[in-house]
């Protein structure tokens, strides 16, 4: 199968590497009674985990605590290495909201273990996205209200501008490990609230002012 294409930018580009930070706002770092990191903490997500706007979560049968955290997420529209900080907003194609799903208790198992995370965040599903705006769009990526409720309650209520490591620090710092390619993605965080979802909830997602929504439905035990 093809590589899905990132909904909403022109021209189209199909989707690459799936980059995610983990506990870049403090409040989030707290209530996972982690340390706040000195340089940003990575990982990846796998291509087969994106569901588009509309889709389905599916909790997987190997977890019986699955999370939600809503994050801002970066399209790169520009490829480099060795990104300079200053120029690295001129690399970003466009902006949308995702919700990086977690599996929390496999994800404190392999804490316990000094496991890797793949698995605790990479089951198909667990990385719904909502179309993306253009860059232009959105001239301050430090400036936007990130929510997400489930049903009628608001769980989680942010702000970009609480990120430890802004999006322009995040690229360049990524750009000194990886080659940076068109198509990549950057789930850059979630503020705190996370919280379990479960069989017949709706999961909505909202960046800035009704910028954009995401709406997935969790289906699963
Ligand atoms: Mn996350």
């Amino acid at each position: 199968m093809n590589a899905p294409v990132i909904p909403g930018l022109n021209p189209p580009l199909p989707i690459g590497n799936i980059f995610c930070i983990g506990r870049n706002y403090s409040e989030h770092a707290r209530e996972m009674q982690q340390q706040v990191p000195e340089q940003p903490m990575v990982f990846l997500k796998p291509s087969s985990s994106i569901v588009f706007d509309n889709g389905i979560i599916e909790l997987p049968p190997q977890s019986n605590e699955v999370h939600h955290e809503v994050e801002l997420v970066v399209a790169l529209g520009k490829g480099g290495k060795n990104i300079l900080e200053s120029q690295a907003l001129e690399h970003v194609a466009g902006y949308g909201i995702g919700i990086d799903v977690t599996a929390r208790d496999i994800q404190q198992r392999a804490k316990e273990r000094s496991h890797p995370w793949t698995v605790a965040k990479g089951f198909d599903t667990f990385a719904p996205i909502s179309r993306f705006l253009p860059a232009d769009k959105v001239p301050d990526p430090q400036s936007l209200y990130l929510k997400l409720n489930v049903n009628s309650e608001i769980r989680q209520s942010g702000h970009t501008k609480d990120m430890i490591f802004p999006v322009a620090t995040l690229i360049a710092y990524l750009s000194t490990v990886f080659t940076l390619r068109p198509g990549d993605l950057i789930f850059t965080g979630t503020p705190e609230g996370v919280s379990a979802i479960k069989h017949g909830d709706v999961v909505r997602a909202t960046l800035g002012d009704q910028l954009l929504n995401l709406t997935v439905t969790v289906n699963g035990s």
